[in-house]
């Protein structure tokens, strides 16, 4: 097995160097799906309808779909930045995506050593974030509640944990992350939950910063000029990555959870924080069902305690 992965693992990097690019937008360039599972001795299958392709690998799994830049990677959703192009039964995926997406998230990474993580819950004070429809909760009362049980599961694992507001106060966006890296922490987690006009919209997603000059999860392929800047947080691509993806999995496997996947957005709270960060949405006030799971404390728990499982588990690195 660690032959297989290790052989999947040279022919996904030799293959950034070794094939044709075949242009199919402006911006960006191609790969073919089937040279990749080729030169990593993968399997590779398609869908009968030619539109789905799996690189299985062993212990790996990669799935994406025509026209869509929603990739399954270890069995947890990732929105690449381009959709899958080509044509049924010979899929091509962006040179970009598979460079900043599918090698980092297959590739090992080492254990890191997690001292200090700083927990942000969002809002607060004047600033309520959403509202349950029913039961009137307020979104800052119910990040505070997941941010104390978050920081109370990881004290207990020995990290030490500090918290941007322990109150009902208002704290400025700016100031959030700048608690994070005046205290030198590890890692910077924003809570939060989610709203929609639609009272179907469910599920959690994790968002990090973008690459420089790459768009929103929001507008897929089309950078704005904001998005050309630089931002402190960029230093941390590859490590917000995996550790959104490792909080990811943990949320999605929750009872009744929807996979929303890990995306991309420039949060101000994010583009400043000088460690690896993530922002967790764990799920829709506005949702008919969720908004009742949302209100019970037990529910809250289990979100704090995926949360945390991420966090160790991005610690424990990848081998
Ligand atoms: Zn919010």
């Amino acid at each position: 097995m660690v032959w297989r992965r290790q052989k999947f693992l040279q022919g996904l990097i030799c293959l950034a160097f070794a094939f044709p690019q075949t242009p199919l937008a402006a911006e960006t360039s191609y790969v073919d799906i089937g040279q990749l599972a080729a030169r990593c001795e993968a399997k590779l299958k398609y869908s009968d309808e030619g539109d789905c392709a799996k690189i299985d690998a062993g212990k790996f799994e990669i799935q994406c779909r025509l026209n869509s830049a929603l990739y399954k990677i270890g069995g947890t959703n990732v929105y690449g930045q381009w959709p899958v192009a080509g044509q049924r039964g010979s899929l091509r995926i962006a040179r970009e995506d598979w460079e900043r997406v599918i090698v980092p998230l297959l590739s090992p990474f080492p254990a890191q050593q997690l001292r200090r993580i700083c927990i942000d819950p969002g809002h607060g004070g004047k600033d309520c974030g959403a509202r349950t429809q029913r039961t009137n909760l307020e979104e800052k009362q119910l990040t505070l509640d997941v941010a104390k049980r978050l920081q109370k599961l990881l004290q207990k694992r020995g990290i030490d944990a500090i918290l941007t507001r322990t109150s009902d106060c208002y704290i400025p966006l700016e100031n959030r992350p700048a608690v994070a890296n005046r205290s030198k922490c590890d890692m910077f987690v924003c809570i939060h939950f989610n709203a929609a006009d639609s009272p179907n919209a469910e599920g959690m997603e994790t968002y990090i910063v973008p690459h420089q000059g790459a768009a929103s999860t929001a507008r897929l392929q089309s950078p704005s000029t904001g998005d050309k800047k630089f931002c402190i947080n960029n230093r941390h691509n590859e490590r917000n990555l995996c550790l959104a993806h490792c909080i990811q999995r943990e949320l999605s496997s929750l009872k009744s959870s929807k996979d929303r996947g890990v995306k991309r957005g420039r949060f101000t709270v994010l583009e400043n924080a000088n460690c690896p960060a993530v922002l967790v949405e764990c799920g829709f006030m506005t949702g008919l069902q969720e908004s009742r799971r949302i209100g019970n404390w037990d529910h809250r728990q289990a979100i704090a305690a995926a949360l945390c499982d991420g966090i160790c588990s991005y610690g424990a690195g990848r081998k």
